[in-house]
């Protein structure tokens, strides 16, 4: 057993252990072991980390974008170059397997990708001759301090879904990752410390509710970023809004895929299969409801719920890697498998049963589960999961399945699987989710496309990625401008 190492907070260029404070585990989940300890930063600590951002700001801002983005550059080559040492680290602290998490650190580095075009993304609009001699145009400056919050579930490419764009724009930035993996964060602010950032431009402060509400409440913050759980985004968007600050809140999710009578039938399994188990259900994308339509049920049932049975679990962080890891606590776990006791009991139809499984390496593992026969008043209809259980639900038509989707109070993702253009534009034009997918499991968007959720899945205006991300963490300033020739309208002229 190795001694849980302290993870330090980064404030204005230094490393810095924190002593005498709280602190929470980090465990790597695969082995149930204590890898780490996070600590717990109170308000004094956050105060330190926004006042030197909130210093480092005016010269940052000055700072020509095409140098800001060389820094993102030179920030994308040590992430290459250090990919695999980041891969294992989140695997170690998440639990997903070095695949997903190669998936979840090549998609941040798409996000800085993106990043490093910002002297185009800055560019404004004008206009000549708004009026006879007057012109028009618009410019896009930084907000000041901003702040990301962010979950467990991807350690590497939520924190970079948004500081890469917010230092990009200007902006100086602090960092608060979830206290259940802030190794994947820290290693990788290290890489951005040596690509060159200048001394607070970037920060890392750690801890749970108290370094939360000391961020919501400094006045010196001017935009928070969160990914999380619906409960906690709604709270942060509407104290963070109330105080003044822009924000935007990630939330949690339910989607789901509909397979038609027609769809093809090895895609459609795979892609549910996939959509799923995949980070072991762990995913505000995942396709955790199949809306079978019809006589689909008798082509794609009996091979989803052998697909389920066959996934290999086991722990990830060694070889052979399994086909899925283990959840990211023993209480998550426990929850997930109580979850399923309480499908079964309201009517749910056990097809595949993953509370059997056995893994003897002392990690928090739950097998696939499919359950049929789910109703939309059944608790596990109604509750986001996060693990890996998939929900079956049955309906007549495509009419029925759009209305099954359209009640869920959530809207990150729905996808379809059918032959049918008609049915596929049907379903786009209907369904009420932010993300759509034709013939896709997972229709989550990429870095030049924004995060669309809808519903309780996200709270506020601009989302994450693509060119709404710039426009959330920049404000406009028009400007009209008229210039007279020599002497003419003014008030000392003598002529
Ligand atoms: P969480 O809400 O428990 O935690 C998210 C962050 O909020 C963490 O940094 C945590 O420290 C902080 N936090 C937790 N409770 C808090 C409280 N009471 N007050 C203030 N701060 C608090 O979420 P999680 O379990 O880490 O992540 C899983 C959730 O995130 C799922 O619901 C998932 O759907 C969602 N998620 C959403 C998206 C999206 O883009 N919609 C992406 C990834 C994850």
């Amino acid at each position: 057993m190795t001694t849980p190492q302290l993870c330090p907070i980064f404030v204005n260029g230094e490393w810095q252990e924190l002593r005498n404070v709280e602190t929470s585990p980090v465990h790597n989940p695969s082995i149930g072991e204590v890898i780490a300890l996070t600590p717990m930063c109170t308000a004094a600590h956050v105060n330190d980390a926004v006042e030197n951002a909130a210093a480092a700001f005016p010269e940052w801002w000055e700072t020509p974008p095409v140098e800001r983005a060389r820094v993102l550059f030179r920030f994308k080559m040590l992430l290459e170059d250090n990919f695999e040492e980041i891969v294992r680290c989140n695997t170690r602290e998440h639990g997903k397997t070095l695949l997903e998490s190669r998936g979840d650190v090549r998609r941040g580095i798409e996000m800085v990708e993106f990043a490093c075009g910002v002297p185009s993304l800055l560019g404004g609009e004008a206009i000549e001759n708004v009026a006879r001699g007057i012109d028009c145009e618009t410019i896009r400056q930084p907000l000041g301090v901003c702040v990301g919050i962010t979950p467990f579930n991807f350690p590497a490419m939520v924190p970079l879904w948004m500081y890469p764009v917010a230092l990009a724009c200007g902006n100086t930035f602090v960092l608060k990752p979830s206290e259940k993996v802030p190794l994947t964060a820290m290693m990788i602010a290290r890489l951005l410390e040596q690509a060159g950032t200048p001394r607070g431009v970037f920060n890392v402060v750690h801890g749970g509710r108290e370094c939360v509400e000391a961020l919501l409440a400094h006045p010196k913050v001017s935009a928070i970023s969160f990914v999380g759980s619906t409960p906690v985004a709604r709270y942060i968007f509407e104290t963070g809004t109330r105080r003044g600050k822009r924000v935007q809140a990630n939330g949690s999710a339910k989607n789901f895929v509909i397979i038609m009578p027609d769809a093809d039938v090895e895609p459609s399994i795979r892609g549910v299969i996939e959509g799923a188990f995949g980070c072991a259900g762990e995913r505000c994308m995942a396709s955790s409801t199949a809306v079978v339509v019809g006589s689909a049920a008798k082509n794609v049932l009996p091979s989803m719920a052998a697909g389920a049975k066959n996934i290999r679990v086991g722990p990830t962080d060694r070889e052979p890697q399994p086909d899925m890891g283990p959840l990211i606590t023993r209480q998550h776990r426990d929850r997930v498998a109580q979850l399923i006791e309480t499908g079964a009991t309201e009517g749910a139809r056990i097809l595949t049963d993953g509370r059997a499984l056995q893994v003897n390496s002392g990690g928090f593992f739950l097998g696939a589960t499919v359950l049929d026969q789910v109703q939309n008043d059944m608790r596990v209809a109604r509750e986001e999961i996060f693990g890996p259980v998939l929900n079956v639900m049955r309906a007549n038509d495509l009419e029925s399945a759009i209305e099954t989707i359209n009640g869920s109070p959530y809207g990150n993702g729905a996808s379809i699987f059918t032959r049918s253009g008609k049915a596929a534009r049907e379903f786009k034009h209907r369904v009420k989710a932010g993300m759509v997918g034709i013939n896709i499991g997972v229709p989550a968007s990429m870095a030049w496309f924004p995060f669309t959720g809808w519903g309780d899945s996200f709270f506020g205006e601009l989302h994450m990625q693509g060119k709404e991300g710039v426009q959330f963490f920049t404000q406009q300033k028009v400007t009209t401008t008229r210039w007279f020739a020599e002497g003419e309208g003014s008030v000392w002229s003598t002529k």
